[in-house]
């Protein structure tokens, strides 16, 4: 019966309608997904909203958690405005995501390139600091998913024969039938609970070689918050790019 307060414009599972978000107004499509676990907001790149509804969840309460979250909202078109790593070239101010935050990239006198934690000494000056960084970045990536993958692997009992970390241009993870395990290095760019997320996701492909239910559900035990982590990806897919 609420649901008629908000005048939809079909009477479908998904509906949208519109939000103002400051002084623009955004399309807000609500999504039913029997496995979410809560209610989620996320800002699609192309300026949509979309709220998903969890199990037993309301039209209703999905738009009230719409508008309790318009101030987040605001600030992803803010983010979205100035995406760091929409920038095909990286220079000394450019932002770069590491470790699930952004952090600028800066070089000293000496020629040493900083961002985050990170310090890397370089030897000749380049117009384009990004095939230095990424390497660097790929790098650090080997040495650390691997020893995560088994780590978790062990927690839940699942064999790997191998890890490899590669540079796919569109898949963060893959898992093969004969039980290797192989990872995107820009992982090292989410923060540590998406990349749990993509290691567990192929880890759950060792139990499920598919994406059924069935598969879904093993998600679900092995990385109860993996919609969250889907929605980041989701937010961040330029990375990929
Ligand atoms: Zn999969």
């Amino acid at each position: 019966m609420l649901e008629r307060l908000f005048n939809f414009k079909s009477p479908s599972e998904s509906r949208t309608e519109t939000l103002m978000v400051g002084a623009r107004a955004v399309p807000l499509l609500m999504v039913r997904h029997p496995r979410a676990r809560r209610y989620l907001l996320r800002l699609r790149p192309d300026g949509k909203a979309r709220v998903t509804i969890p199990h037993g969840g309301t039209i209703a309460a999905a738009k009230e958690f719409a508008l309790r979250n318009v101030g987040w909202l605001e600030q992803q078109f803010q983010r979205l405005a100035t995406r760091p790593t929409s920038s095909r070239v990286w220079n000394p101010g450019s932002e770069i995501y590491f470790r699930g935050g952004q952090v600028r990239i800066e070089m000293d006198a000496a020629g040493t390139i900083c961002f985050g934690t990170e310090r890397i000494a370089t030897v000749n000056v380049v117009a384009d600091l990004r095939p230095v960084i990424e390497k660097y970045l790929r790098c650090l990536a080997s040495q650390e998913l691997p020893p995560r993958v088994m780590e978790l692997a062990m927690q839940h009992g699942i064999s790997v024969t191998r890890v490899t970390v590669r540079n796919q241009k569109s898949r963060w993870g893959s898992c093969s039938r004969r039980g290797t395990i192989s990872l995107n290095w820009r992982l090292i760019q989410s923060p540590a609970s998406v990349r749990d997320y993509i290691i567990l996701h192929e880890l759950g492909h060792r139990r499920q070689m598919n994406h059924s239910d069935k598969f879904w559900q093993e998600v679900a035990r092995l990385c109860p918050d993996y919609l969250e982590a889907e929605r980041w990806l989701k937010q961040h897919v330029q990375l990929l790019r």
